[in-house]
């Protein structure tokens, strides 16, 4: 992967209905350079997502075919669905700009493989669980299963706060939004001080 030493790449994952849509959107709005990532899934789209905008939809058998041809930097099987990063997609934006991943933790594991990349790893949590579970229902974008599921993999997250840079609390989303973005101003001037000096 070419990419401007410059440009960061930040991946942001938590359990769903933490805030993270809206907190990438923040970010986008505050750093005009960044561009977030948009995954492939063979999830269907919700009914306000837009195909191109929200996800790429595509088949389970078109996803399978990418996989076969190796074009994916990372790929992941989440509640039943597959979410892939396409090198390509990733490629073309890194070489003018940051870049926002929004996927979990498997795929995170799979790009830290990339070790020439300016990776900062961002897991975002709520702040309990019932909170997280109130904020599923309300958004009602999943049957009660899809609910249930989601909830559960709760616990199954925890297990890899480990391999992420920083743990951030969405308590309230001002204050966290200040937090990431202080992580992304302090990581842009260590890179700009770094370079200056290399
Ligand atoms: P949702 O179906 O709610 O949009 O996303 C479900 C989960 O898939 C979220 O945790 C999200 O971060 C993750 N995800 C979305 N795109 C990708 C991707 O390209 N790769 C991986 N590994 N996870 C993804």
């Amino acid at each position: 992967m070419k990419h401007d030493v410059k440009n960061i790449m930040i991946i942001l994952s938590s359990p769903s209905g933490v805030g993270k849509t809206t907190l990438t959107k923040k970010i986008q709005q505050k750093f005009q350079n960044f561009k977030i990532s948009v995954s492939h899934t063979t999830r269907k789209p919700r009914s306000n997502e837009i195909d191109g905008i929200d996800y790429h939809f595509i088949s389970q058998k078109e996803f399978q075919k990418l996989i076969n041809e190796n074009k994916f930097y990372e790929h992941a099987k989440i509640f039943e669905n597959y979410y892939g990063t396409l090198k390509k997609n990733v490629d073309n934006i890194i070489l003018k700009n940051d870049i926002i991943f929004d996927i979990d933790w498997q795929g995170t594991k799979q790009l830290s493989k990339f070790k020439n990349l300016n990776l900062v790893k961002i897991y975002l949590i709520a702040d309990n669980k019932e909170e997280l579970k109130t904020r599923l229902i309300k958004r009602n974008q999943n049957t009660k299963e899809e609910i249930e599921n989601r909830f559960s993999s709760f616990d199954q997250d925890i297990k890899h706060w480990n391999d992420y840079d920083f743990i951030v609390v969405n308590k309230n989303l001002e204050v966290c939004f200040k937090q990431i973005e202080r992580i992304i101003l302090n990581e842009k001037k260590s890179i700009s001080s770094f370079h200056k000096f290399q």
